[in-house]
């Protein structure tokens, strides 16, 4: 089951639960990273772009149901 992308006006809400607020994310993304190391040779991310994102999988934490999710309204669109 695919998991909806969120937009503006819409959020997830768990449809076993109603959890609205907390979910772990399982997501696979292909960036690119501007890697700036100091002279110890310390590594630090300083730029990183996004070149390709998808969400394989969102695990609700209140109930553990895996990709049992919908969208609903944001509260704010429901003026
Ligand atoms: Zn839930």
């Amino acid at each position: 089951m695919a998991v909806p992308t969120p937009t503006d006006e819409t959020r997830w809400r768990c449809t076993l639960c109603g959890n609205l607020t907390r979910f772990d994310v399982t997501r696979s993304s292909k960036v690119v990273e501007y890697v700036h190391l100091d002279l110890a040779g310390a590594p630090k991310v300083e730029e990183r772009e996004v070149l390709d994102e998808s969400i394989e999988s969102v695990r609700c934490r209140w109930c553990n149901a895996v990709d049992q999710i919908e969208l609903v309204d944001r509260p704010s669109a429901q003026v």
